[in-house]
């Protein structure tokens, strides 16, 4: 009998969050890049070793830095994958882009780079790889095919904090990269974000546009005597309470992490039973590594899906599917070009997520792998 109810997801507390917020709040100054916020920004910086990086209130926020930062104009063509979420697409069509969506693989919802040369045109700028559940895309042929035909890679690294491909860090392989802090993801600050960027032609203009279209960062260290209005620009920065409850949760990483990591393994080694029925565990390439950020089973036929996921909610267990593909969206259907994305399609009928949070007890995990098991088995 399950005792309690397992959510999908509970955000976690790791020490010192409502302390650094009341920091915050006492040194008197609470807008953005405030200490915290510089704290933060040196952590990634100096320790992580990201060459720069802006806090964001979103992910969302630093995808849309970055679309302003590459220049997208109306009618350029960015590829994305077909799933993934929103703001991957939404950030580049609010600049006027014709988003052209690349399916997944069949090993994993990643986007499949063989598939992407077909997809360049003339009037291609971008490619938005997005490393779903941390896992990394194949980014080699990905940076070489944009080399090729000049073209900007955004990683969406949402879900790929401390995740590497080929022992680099994801996040600083594209020209720009973007993290989100939401409270779904493994580091935390409710909503949250980060622009890392990589190509340094983009530094200088990157922290005008977080403050408004202004140089007030310029003038901050001195460099200029007063601060102006020079470009475009928006309000990107977060207040540096969110920046205090963040820099708790860094402060941990290393803990949170081994924490993830071990349930995601505890999951694998329990459910591995199943890949023997045709039921699709997650797959780590050799060239990547896990940060367990999310824990999927792909099911064999929708409704199967919905047969395993009303049979654990019963037992007070939550489990969620996760994108319905943008190609197929109210939104975006009609703009489409009719291409069939048989791998996204299949994600987004099959694929389920298993309750993933700090807290989740083993023996929370063995109740959940048992009714999996009896499911499949029983
Ligand atoms: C969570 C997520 C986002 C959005 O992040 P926000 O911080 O909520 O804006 C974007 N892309 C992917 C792949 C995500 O998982």
């Amino acid at each position: 009998m399950n005792p309690a109810y397992i959510p999908f997801n509970k955000p976690y507390l790791s020490g010192n969050e409502l302390r650094y917020i009341e920091e915050a709040v006492r040194s008197g100054k609470i807008s953005g890049d405030g200490i915290f916020t510089k704290r933060c920004h040196n952590f990634f910086e100096q320790e992580l070793g990201f060459k720069k990086v802006l806090l964001t209130t979103s992910c969302t926020d630093a995808l849309e830095m970055a679309a302003l930062l590459i220049d997208i104009q109306p009618g350029d063509e960015v590829i994305v994958p077909a799933y993934t979420f929103v703001s991957t697409a939404n950030a580049f069509v609010l600049r006027g882009a014709t988003i052209v969506f690349a399916d997944s693989s069949a090993l994993s919802p990643n986007l499949d780079p063989d598939q992407l040369e077909a997809l360049i045109t003339p009037r291609t700028k971008a490619i938005v790889p997005v490393h779903y559940a941390g896992v990394a895309c194949n980014m080699d042929p990905i940076m070489a095919l944009a080399r090729r035909h000049n073209l900007f890679v955004v990683e969406d690294a949402a879900q790929a904090i401390d995740s590497y491909y080929k022992g680099r860090k994801l996040g600083s392989i594209g020209h720009l990269a973007a993290f989100s802090f939401h409270e779904t993801k493994n580091i935390i600050s409710g909503e949250g974000g980060m622009l890392a960027v990589n190509d340094l032609q983009f530094a200088e203009r990157a922290e005008i546009l977080w403050e408004k279209g202004t140089n007030r960062s310029s003038f901050f260290r001195g460099e200029v005597d007063k601060y102006s209005w020079v470009d475009y620009g928006s309000s990107f920065l977060p207040s540096d309470m969110i920046a205090a409850f963040l820099w708790a949760q860094l402060e941990n990483i290393g803990d949170i992490q081994q924490r993830r990591k071990h349930i995601w393994h505890r999951y694998y080694e329990a459910l591995s039973p199943l890949q023997a029925m045709g039921v699709q565990l997650p797959v780590i390439p050799d060239y990547a590594t896990n940060n367990g950020h999310m824990f999927h089973l792909v099911c064999r036929s929708l409704a199967e899906r919905t047969a395993l996921i009303e049979r654990l909610k019963a037992e007070n267990v939550h489990p969620v599917f996760h994108y319905l593909s943008l190609h197929a969206s109210p939104f975006y259907a009609a703009k489409h070009d009719g291409r069939v994305l048989p791998h996204a399609d299949h994600y987004s009928d099959c694929l389920v997520r298993l309750p993933f949070y700090y807290e989740l007890t083993d023996a929370n995990q063995e109740f959940i792998n048992q009714l999996i098991l009896d499911f499949y088995q029983g």
